[in-house]
């Protein structure tokens, strides 16, 4: 089936006791049973709700998996993954990468005595050396957020194959139009639902998708036991969100490239991060695994001053400045005080994300109104 029939029928079937062709919000938390233990496979909302089967079937086709997995958030899911592991595992991070997961893992995780080491993703090497016998997962995001690195998701895997080695991957800034981790052998692909998939900054939700039926009953295990289940309502607000996946990021991907070059012809702006560069450092890879280049980019302003940066932050008007991403409206973040904030400043710093960053989510309204809203606010 081609991609764009199945992101509109993606786990929809016509509700069995109505024909509805929407699958319905069943506000339940408990189903009547006609024996003890005799049940139409739904027993309490924790474990089974049927909105959240079709969202968590649409995620498994949409993402080419036999498995999805719906949770109350992108961190719920991240959260769900980590508790595969054991006291003394470690884990093989990206340096740059959401700040939410880099403070799941710091902060949450490592008191529990799981070890993470953050190394440069975009080199294989630095991935191969700090492979060990205790590492158990190899995390990574690609495009990063929000430096828009790229790495090479087919090479990571070749490494962790052989080893026994888990390899997830967060595909939240490219969303399953764009990219489809577990064709290139990765063990999981996780999402913040509440970006790309979801599409309209009106839901908060995350999600796994895998092959491998093991894993999936642990990670189902994971989920009923912990609890972290998104309601129905917002699994039916991802659902609905899906079906117009792929004409949404068509737009995104088309806006952000004109974006993209626009900002890299001002003679105001510094350097821009794109992946949709030629010049850009993992351009071949983001070709070769990626359909197109979406809509995220970050950017710094020549005047490097954090007051320069603020400035244009303030100044836009159809940018809506604010945290997320991947809705319909563009936004427009500083990553050091707002997405960012919970990764300390030395390690920004060194990482690459000066003070003076600022992150464009570019939505789908007319791209002109977008440059013009960005020309004023550069040039204010
Ligand atoms: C937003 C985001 C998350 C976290 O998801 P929530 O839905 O906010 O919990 C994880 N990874 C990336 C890349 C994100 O942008």
């Amino acid at each position: 089936m081609k991609s764009a029939t199945k992101f509109i029928h993606a786990g929809t079937e016509p509700d069995p006791s109505t024909g509805a062709i929407m699958t319905p919000i069943y506000q339940t938390s408990t189903y009547v049973q006609s024996a003890p233990g005799k049940n139409k496979g739904f027993e309490y909302a924790r474990s089974q709700n049927p909105t959240r089967k079709a969202l968590e079937e649409a995620l498994a086709v949409i993402e080419n998996g036999k498995f999805g997995l719906a949770f109350g958030s992108g961190v719920a899911a991240t959260d769900a993954v980590l508790k595969l592991l054991e006291p003394g595992d470690e884990v093989i991070a990206g340096k740059d990468m959401y700040g939410g997961t880099y403070r799941l893992f710091t902060k949450i995780f490592e008191k529990f005595g799981i070890r993470f080491h953050f190394v440069n993703m975009q080199d294989p090497g630095a991935v191969k050396e700090t492979i060990n016998s205790k590492t158990r997962l190899i995390w990574t995001e690609t495009p990063t957020n929000p430096l828009m690195n790229i790495t090479d998701i087919a090479s990571v895997v070749s490494l962790a194959k052989d080893r026994g080695i888990l390899v997830c991957v967060d595909n939240t800034f490219a969303s399953p139009y764009l990219q489809n981790p577990l064709d290139l052998g990765a063990d999981i692909v996780m999402h913040s639902s509440t970006k790309y998939l979801g599409g309209h900054s009106d839901v908060i939700q995350g999600a796994l998708v895998m092959n491998d039926s093991a894993l999936r009953e642990k990670l189902y295990f994971i989920q009923k036991s912990c609890g972290a289940v998104p309601g129905p309502m917002d699994c039916f607000l991802v659902l609905r969100g899906i079906k117009t996946l792929h004409v949404r990021m068509k737009q995104h991907c088309e806006n952000g490239r004109i974006i993209a070059h626009w900002l890299h012809k001002n003679p105001k702006v510094g350097k821009v991060y794109w992946c949709g560069f030629e010049d850009h450092p993992g351009y071949d890879i983001a070709k070769k695994q990626m359909l197109d280049f979406g809509g995220m980019m970050s950017f710094t302003l020549k005047d490097e001053s954090v007051e320069a940066a603020m400035k244009v932050l303030c100044s836009t008007r159809i940018f809506a400045l604010a945290e997320s991403l991947g809705g319909v409206e563009s936004l427009i973040n500083h990553p050091a005080s707002m997405t960012h904030a919970s990764i300390p400043r030395e390690e920004r710093i060194k990482n690459g994300l000066s003070d003076s960053l600022i992150r464009l989510s570019v939505g789908i309204e007319d791209v002109e109104d977008l440059i013009t809203d960005l020309q004023q606010a550069i040039s204010s």
